[in-house]
């Protein structure tokens, strides 16, 4: 009931509409949110979101009890897939990377929105996927991060049918893979690297619950350091150089960089391992060390300083015992998501803040890691918006998903995806 009132509310008082304002070009920014709802196709589109929204859900539950662990999407893919299909997406396929790819196209090629929400999920494959519902409160591990995100998306490609919204430029539908953990943004990489280079004017991803507008993406390099040399016997051999000792040397380095307070710089040493036992010198020890910016430059800035601590440290290992038994050092880049982010001024940002406000929702500007790092990186507009609803318990096997006026964050969905269509 709250629901419809507010619906009311923010339907009416706008007068007659006037589509012609939109086919006259309504420019994106500020006022486009409130500009859209006077057209009588996007107003046909919000009000089948809402209408629409309980089947949204059951897709939700539908898609999360298809298991998607890391570089494992592809039954969850063909489940996309056919939903494209249904709803009547264009060229619908499966790249190379495993993205489910479909177009909705609009009057002409460009402005071409790229619109996407990801696939996998945290979980090890063998993980009960199975949700329970009560009430509104959906529960089962990635029902919000990212179901949500995959439920809206198909929310906004049916609303839009509904409503016969005739978009200026067209719109790239992408269920893609790699977003979590080591996939390390791989699916959206192959999109502006290779599948789609050079095609995509703005990007938008779908990802958890909430109202929320991540427009500044947190970088991360992750690195995983093995020293390594011949190892002995403890007494017998004395006099090796020791890779527990030089990874010592190293991490007593790193524990000791000063990095900025803003932008938030951070640095951590999170694993480690190595050695055979208390008697022996190891062949070899091991850490695995994340470093994170929301700024580019100091995030290589910091990259630079690990670099050298880690070279420092197997020279000075070496150099304490003269050459003997010499070590070595592999340095894995186990993770790359590049920092970035969309200006608060920029026209992505503002229809994104318009949409929200049109629509009665709070505004609130956020900070994360997401698959919209890659095009903040490149300067291709990009924003993450949260599905709607409420989240807890993210990337734990307790997540739920409260879904009290979820239907919000379809619409809000619906209309930014209208509104970054046009020029
Ligand atoms: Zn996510």
């Amino acid at each position: 009931m709250y629901g419809e009132g507010r619906m009311r509310r923010f339907l009416s008082g706008l007068g007659v509409a006037v589509c012609a304002v939109l086919a006259a070009g309504a420019q994106g920014g500020a006022d486009i949110g409130q500009t859209l709802l006077q057209d009588p196709s996007v107003k046909a589109a919000l009000e089948a979101a809402r209408q629409n929204e309980p089947r949204i859900l059951d897709e939700q539950v539908r898609v999360c009890e298809i298991p998607a662990p890391e570089f494992k999407e592809g039954e969850r893919a063909q489940a996309l897939k056919r939903a494209f299909e249904t709803l009547g997406l264009k060229n619908v396929q499966i790249d190379k990377a495993g993205n489910v790819v479909g177009v909705r196209p609009g009057l002409a090629a460009h402005p071409h929105l790229v619109f996407a929400a990801h696939l996998d999920t945290v979980f090890p494959e063998g993980t009960p996927v199975k949700t329970t519902r009560e009430g509104a409160v959906i529960k089962g591990p990635g029902i919000g991060d990212d179901c949500r995100g995959l439920a809206v998306m198909l929310g906004v490609i049916h609303a839009l049918d509904e409503g016969k919204v005739q978009t200026p430029g067209t719109i790239t539908f992408v269920a893609n893979v790699g977003e979590e953990g080591l996939g390390d943004l791989r699916g959206v990489k192959h999109l502006f690297n290779e599948s789609m280079k050079g095609q995509i004017d703005s990007f938008v991803s779908v990802d958890g619950s909430g109202y929320g507008v991540t427009r500044v993406g947190v970088g991360s390099h992750r690195y995983r350091v093995s020293y390594k040399g011949p190892g002995g016997h403890s007494y017998g051999a004395f006099g090796l150089a020791n890779p527990i000792h030089a990874l010592g040397r190293a991490i007593a380095k790193i524990a000791d960089f000063q990095v900025p307070k803003e932008p938030k710089t951070t640095f951590n040493v999170g694993r480690i391992g190595g050695g055979t036992s208390v008697n022996s010198i190891a062949y070899e020890a091991w850490m695995e060390v994340d470093m994170r910016s929301a700024d580019d430059a100091s995030l290589q800035s910091v990259d630079a300083k690990f670099h050298k601590a880690v070279e420092q440290a197997l020279a000075e290992e070496n150099e304490r015992w003269g050459g003997q038994g010499r070590l070595t050092v592999v340095n894995d880049l186990v993770g790359d998501r590049p920092a970035g982010n969309t200006p608060e001024g920029s026209p992505i940002v503002q229809a994104a803040v318009s949409v929200t406000r049109a629509l009665g929702l709070p505004v609130g500007l956020d900070t994360g890691s997401t698959d919209s790092n890659i095009p903040m990186s490149l300067h291709i507009p990009a924003v993450t918006i949260d599905g709607g609803g409420r989240g807890s318990g993210a990337h734990s096997l307790g997540e739920s998903f409260d879904s009290t006026d979820s239907w919000k964050g379809t619409q809000r969905a619906v209309l930014l995806a209208v509104a970054l269509t046009h020029k």
